[in-house]
């Protein structure tokens, strides 16, 4: 994505926290507090492994209600806006699901596709001892995101541990579970999304007999969506990776297609090269496909003012983070798209990194049982308050979203003298 359009989210999102703030009563120094972020880390790094220096990132954007808190990704389009960004919606997600952290992201401008496994190692490690001041248990707690995962994350603890000196498993989430990891971590932010849908489904019953299902994305994220969506009796009737995109009216089998995903290179319109009655189509096709939910699970900003007209979906499952932009939310607002957002939406697997931390602190381990009744409960409460808000104020559920996720950050930025 190019630096104006990351720009223009970031800037919409501060204009967002400022009208909730205002609306709020915060006073100016409140609203700065929680609209500029705290540290920003910004470095090009040389990785002999790859010939080159590679830059990285780790926007600590604000620790008012504990300790930094959010993802790594690596991704050709990583720049520091686009990680401020990713930062402030960690700060909101954290707020609105009211668990004790704080809002952070980092990452690297590479394209993991063009390198080894063993170069990708040496870029995780690089990240780590680059980062290795700043991050910690009690300090700033990193955890996979778009194109990163257990392995990564795996290279990047020993790497960190190894700096420091001492064993710290807390400092890093979406471990494996040999390394301190939780129970139900991958799954949990498809799993927590899914957990917010039905729960709107009960508010609007109106929508609840709808079951064809778009997914954008089948990395770790879509992909359990889609099993986890069908399982339930939907039935994915398209997805995509970042190759293309396939779509079948009469739906998918989409855990054979996520095992051979997992076990191959293979992209979706490989697979289904020779398969006649499979539409071969592009990303930006897939969005406005006939369905009744749209889930976008891959990048930011595929929902903008030059596809939202054509959407067919009456609901919109944000899985990705800022997958609409302002403009779109505006056309979706007005033609009665229900739009779950972004930072409720896909909190779970945040969720699951606060349980897994939790865990690693105490150093007593939870079963599938306790994570997924726990993971329900946050869900379920917060998606309860962002709806009852939005049915009283007549706001939509981004707006109700930004009002209880300022206030809860807002209040305690002032409590510690920002105010
Ligand atoms: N990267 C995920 C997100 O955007 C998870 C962050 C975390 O677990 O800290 O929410």
């Amino acid at each position: 994505m190019n630096n104006t359009e990351t720009q223009s989210i970031y800037k919409n999102i501060q204009n967002a926290i400022t009208s909730a703030g205002k609306k709020l009563g915060f006073s100016d120094a409140t609203i700065t507090n929680i609209t500029e972020p705290y540290n920003v880390i910004n470095q090009s790094v040389l990785v002999p492994e790859i010939g080159k220096e590679i830059d990285m990132y780790r926007v600590q954007f604000n620790n008012a209600l504990g300790p930094y808190k959010g993802g790594i990704r690596f991704h050709p389009d990583v720049d520091l806006d686009e990680v401020k960004t990713l930062a402030v919606t960690m700060m909101l997600k954290c707020s609105l699901i009211g668990i004790p952290l704080g809002g952070a992201k980092g990452g690297a401008t590479i394209n993991p596709r063009e390198y080894s496994e063993q170069q990708i190692e040496a870029v995780a490690r690089t990240w780590a001892r680059t980062m290795s001041t700043y991050i910690g248990v009690d300090k700033d707690i990193p955890a996979p995101d778009v194109n990163t995962n257990g392995q990564i994350m795996s290279y990047m603890l020993d790497e960190f541990e190894k700096t420091v000196g001492r064993s710290e498993p807390g400092v890093i989430t979406g471990k494996p579970i040999e390394l301190g990891g939780s129970l139900g971590r991958t799954q949990a932010t498809s799993q927590g999304g899914v957990y917010v849908l039905e729960k709107i489904l009960e508010f609007m019953p109106e929508l609840a007999g709808d079951k064809k299902i778009i997914i954008q994305g089948f990395g770790n994220v879509g992909s359990f969506a889609a099993i986890i969506l069908k399982n339930l009796g939907f039935t994915i009737v398209g997805i995509s990776d970042s190759r293309g995109a396939i779509y079948k009216d009469s739906g998918f089998d989409v855990e054979s297609i996520a095992d051979e995903k997992n076990t191959s290179r293979t992209s979706l319109h490989e697979m289904f090269a020779d398969v006649d009655d499979v539409q071969k189509i592009s990303n930006e096709d897939l969005l406005v496909q006939p369905c009744d939910i749209l889930i976008p699970a891959a990048l930011e900003n595929q929902i903008t003012e030059l596809n939202a007209d054509d959407i067919s979906a009456k609901v919109i499952l944000e899985l990705a983070n800022n997958p609409t932009n302002t403009k779109a939310d505006a056309i979706l607002k007005e033609k009665g798209v229900v739009l779950i957002p972004d930072f409720l939406a896909n909190a779970g697997g945040v969720t699951v990194s606060y349980f897994e931390w939790v865990q690693n602190r105490q150093q007593y381990y939870w079963t599938a049982k306790e994570v997924d009744e726990r993971l329900f409960a946050i869900m379920n409460k917060a998606t309860d308050a962002v709806y009852t808000l939005s049915q009283k104020e007549s706001l939509t559920l981004r707006e109700a979203g930004f009002q209880i996720a300022v206030e809860r950050v807002g209040k305690a930025a002032s409590l510690r003298g920002n105010k």
